[in-house]
């Protein structure tokens, strides 16, 4: 369907190299004279276009007005026909298949979706087994697939679906935006591609498609520029065939119009596109600078008591939600991780443990960096073995006092619980850690 979901891009726009390798400005028309409009390629007539002369190379582009739009209709769909990739979800167009393949796909690569996709419909076939499954399960079979907001809304909205829809995902717009988690875009894939019905889906590589094909100045990152696109998509969609036109449009972008080296030689499509015959179609869409992340510096601990495992629950919304972690806090600006260390160990559920004498020293695991969409987050992680003569707590119980958001863990329990990719990868030093001759263990902190 597509290569990569993307909406984030921090990258810098290039230079503007024509086909022939020369550097050219910008032409002066670029902010918007030249553009073409929904108006276009909703048929205007002779007359009404004439007033609407070409002024600048790019508008002496063919333009898809109603007598080539046919034509554009056309070659994509026969290029699609041949061209696409077979996909799971493309067995049978099952809307429900389409729907988690849509929220699979956002911000994640088709290749890396393929297994998560194949291990869920087989767990959940139906909209009720999602329903029906405790939100734990969800969120393991989602872990490693990141934003895990996009699974826990999955598991909300499938049972709105059996409690609102008698199970079936609905058709319309309307309902499908009602659902958690369903945006403008799913729901146009969700009722195109899996009901054929005319509507627009608009993702980043549609997105990139239409904003070359047309030239487009504004960004389909901003909302009027998006909304312009979206117009366009429309108004292109022939009857009928919405399915195959809108998941063409997502295949070129993924196959040939990429973002940084558009196949525009392989284009079945060429003929049609503005910035093709401008000649330097990765101008657009323009570019939008991104600030740098900050980075936020953590201290985290792997505490083993008893060959348990401390492990916390974060709360059920915001990032990671629902998901377990090692115990982290932030660190203040300028603390060392050991200080940091040692208001985290204040917090926790250790009971008896906690107290100075029964705390062994804490060993440095190691850090592990992770980047999240505005922020790089970096764990400084720490091992604390608690001291002999604590009893041990019964497997996977709850911490002592701490409720049911935070366990002591055996190793087998651990598997079962969903962890981020991060805590993984804290897991692992940690494995490394023990598995060393204490000999060639890492240091004891210290301030
Ligand atoms: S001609 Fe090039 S820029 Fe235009 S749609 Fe095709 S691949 Fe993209």
């Amino acid at each position: 369907m597509r290569a990569l979901r993307q909406t984030k891009n921090a990258d810098q726009e290039p230079h503007p190299v024509t086909r022939h390798g020369r550097v050219t400005p910008l032409p002066k028309t670029w902010g918007g004279e030249t553009e073409a409009s929904a108006e276009d390629l909703v048929g205007r007539s002779k007359s009404d276009s004439s007033s609407a002369k070409p002024r600048t190379r790019a508008a002496a582009a063919p333009p898809l007005r109603a007598a080539s739009r046919a034509g554009f209709q056309e070659a994509l769909l026969r290029w699609f026909a041949g061209a696409q990739r077979a996909l799971p979800w493309r067995e049978g167009y099952d809307p429900y298949a389409v729907w988690v393949s849509e929220m699979m796909l956002q911000q994640t690569q088709v290749d890396t979706v393929l297994p998560y996709f194949a291990r869920w419909m087989a767990r959940f076939p139906t909209i009720e087994a999602v329903a029906a499954a405790p939100e734990e399960d969800v969120l393991k079979l989602w872990e490693g697939l990141g934003y895990y907001a996009r699974a826990r809304n999955l598991h909300r909205a499938a049972r709105q679906v059996v409690s609102l829809h008698e199970g079936r995902l609905p058709a319309e717009i309307a309902a499908l935006r009602a659902l958690p988690g369903i945006g403008p875009y799913t729901a146009g894939a969700i009722a195109s591609i899996g009901h054929n019905l005319p509507e627009p889906a608009v993702d980043g590589n549609v997105g990139r498609v239409l904003s070359r094909l047309f030239a487009r100045a504004a960004s389909p990152r901003e909302p009027r520029g998006l909304a312009a696109l979206q117009a366009l998509a429309r108004a292109l969609i022939p009857a009928g065939r919405a399915r195959a036109f809108n998941q063409a449009l997502m295949e070129l972008g993924a196959l040939v119009c990429r973002d940084r080296a558009p196949g525009c030689l392989l284009c079945p499509v060429r003929a049609h596109c503005r910035a093709h015959a401008q000649g330097a179609p990765e101008r657009y869409p323009p570019r939008v600078a991104r600030p740098a992340r900050p980075r936020v510096e953590t201290a985290l601990v792997v505490a083993q008591r008893g060959g348990r495992l401390l492990l916390r629950r974060r709360p059920a919304r915001g990032l990671w939600g629902g998901l377990w972690e090692f115990p982290w806090v932030e660190l203040a600006a300028g603390e060392p991780p050991a200080g940091g260390l040692a208001r985290l160990l204040a917090t926790l559920p250790l009971g008896e443990a906690a107290r100075p004498s029964t705390l062994g020293a804490a060993a440095v695991l190691g850090t592990v960096a992770h980047g999240l969409t505005h922020r790089e987050l970096r764990f400084h992680a720490f091992a604390l073995e608690l001291r002999d003569g604590i009893p041990a707590p019964p497997a996977d119980a709850d911490a002592d006092g701490a409720g049911a958001e935070a366990r002591w863990v055996t190793r087998p329990g651990l598997a079962a619980l969903p962890l981020g990719r991060p805590m993984h990868k804290v897991l692992a030093l940690a494995d490394r850690h023990v598995s060393r001759p204490p000999g060639l263990r890492a240091g004891a902190a210290s301030d």
